[in-house]
């Protein structure tokens, strides 16, 4: 029997040149550890071969290694989803000026609640108040982690232990665990559901509305449409009824947003203005959805109202970061100039790029995909609707266009070979995520702004295609 081969030492393999090289970019530590793991490994083969000890050998395996530790789990990914505020692919992407305002905040010190002025004590939120009133017309305005977080506070501060009016049809679940009835008894408070769930009518409300009532609720159902044989109360009807028993009334506009999408030939949206115009006091939306900010929850309204909000302890929990404030002033600047917001604003740049735009976009990469993926996939350009996403306008589609890799051989083989294809595009460096639909995988080519990047990784794609 042989001799088993005997492992090298640590030392000699630490000092051997392509270990320093590895040494000099990943630090000692992490070298070690994957040398003494690599060895173990080794060690606990019934039949190690010799040449699995030979050292550049060895540390080519322990450079893999190291280079697969050290690679972010958070990356940057192409999404070809066809939805643009894709909630799990990070919803809005930032400007980069918004960017660049959120790395200047988190690197240095910053005036975050430091008022300049009289050179004592301040408060974050004073660094957009006058943004927001400018830009929405509210009185005042707070800022939270999310509008799950802007509901819950503002429920939990106007009515804790007593009753909120809703209508049935608004009772609704916003993907994940937000639910308007959940969120209510965890902020305290006990919902009262008004009307159907296709009808609800004022005097529903009227009837509804008691001694224990401190809110009157609207939720914008923006996930779903119900049609047919329906019937809502109008907001400013509603602010009506509200106002007429001395109670506030709040709407929770999901996707808020400053503008009017039509302008740019999009659905319509409720805007934040109108809704304040039409009588609400206080009004919650996301800073990530239609408003193309950072991840953020906004309440703004009547100064009394924002004034009790901000009192209440939770605030402190769910206050937001010098870097979302960077970032979601930035943002709010943009929104000063209107008429170069399509341009400016990522989200609305996305949103209102024209079909012809991206179908030659498509047209220029297909021979690259042909080359790529030609011999398993027929590559073709197909028109197809991207969503605008996170529950803003569920049924209104934009025209778009897509790459279309359909497999070569039909029957059961093609499902296989396009779920190998959906995790090849998985496994590049920055991954490339589509959406099976109708036996093919369709690439929407909306949201492709790094045509670059895109191309260069494709040569990759094609060298490791089996
Ligand atoms: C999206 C949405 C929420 C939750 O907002 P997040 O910013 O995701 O926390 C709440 N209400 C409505 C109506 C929404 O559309």
């Amino acid at each position: 029997m042989a001799a088993r081969p005997r492992p090298p030492a640590v030392d000699r393999l630490l000092a051997h040149p392509d270990a320093i090289g590895l040494q000099q970019r990943y630090g000692r530590q992490p070298v070690l550890g994957a040398i003494r793991a690599r060895l173990d490994e080794l060690r606990c083969r019934d039949t190690p071969d010799a040449a699995d000890f030979e050292p550049s050998r060895l540390l080519a395996g322990i450079r893999i290694r190291l280079e697969r530790t050290a690679t972010p789990q958070l990356r940057g990914v192409f999404n070809l989803t066809g939805t643009v505020l894709h909630t799990n692919l990070g919803r809005a992407p930032l400007p980069a000026e918004a960017a660049q305002a959120a790395a200047r905040a988190a690197t240095s010190a910053c005036n975050l609640e430091f008022d300049l002025d009289r050179g004592r004590r301040g408060d974050r939120d004073d660094l957009i108040n006058g943004l927001i009133r400018e830009l929405t017309g509210a009185e005042a305005a707070t800022v939270v982690n999310n509008n799950a977080a802007a509901v819950l506070l503002a429920l939990n501060t106007l009515a804790l232990r007593k009753e909120v009016v809703i209508s049935r049809g608004e009772l609704v679940e916003i993907g994940g665990a937000f639910r308007i009835p959940e969120v209510m008894s965890r902020a305290g408070c006990r919902l009262v559901e008004v009307g159907a769930t296709n009808r609800t009518h004022a005097r529903d409300f009227e009837a509804a509305i008691g001694p224990r009532t401190r809110l009157v609720l609207k939720a914008h159902t923006s996930n779903y449409a119900i049609e047919g044989f329906t019937a809502a109360v109008p907001e400013r009807e509603l602010a009506g009824i509200a106002h007429g028993h001395d109670l506030p009334f709040m709407v929770d506009l999901g996707s808020g947003t400053f503008v009017d999408l039509e302008r740019w030939g999009l659905p319509h949206e409720p805007t934040v203005q109108q809704t304040l115009r039409d009588g609400a006091d206080v009004v919650t939306f996301s800073g990530d959805k239609l408003l193309g900010g950072p991840q953020a929850g906004l309440i703004v309204g009547r100064a009394d109202l924002i004034a009790r909000i901000k009192k209440n302890p939770l605030k402190r929990a769910l206050r937001v970061d010098k870097m979302t404030l960077a970032a979601l002033e930035s943002v709010l600047q943009i929104y000063r100039d209107p008429d170069r917001l399509a341009e400016r604003l990522t989200t609305l740049r996305l949103l209102t790029r024209p079909q012809a735009e991206i179908q030659s976009l498509a047209q220029r990469l297909q021979p690259l995909l042909a080359t790529a993926f030609g011999e398993r996939f027929a590559v073709t350009v197909q028109p197809c609707a991207s969503q605008i996403g996170s529950g803003a306008l569920p049924v209104d589609r934009l025209p778009s266009a897509a790459l279309v890799l359909r497999p070569r051989r039909s029957g059961r083989g093609s499902g296989t070979a396009l779920k190998r294809l959906e995790r090849e595009l998985r496994e590049l460096p920055a991954p490339v995520i589509g959406r099976i639909h109708d036996g093919a995988l369709w690439l929407d080519l909306r949201c492709l702004d790094d045509e670059a990047g895109f191309t260069a990784q494709l040569a990759g794609a094609e060298a490791s295609a089996p």
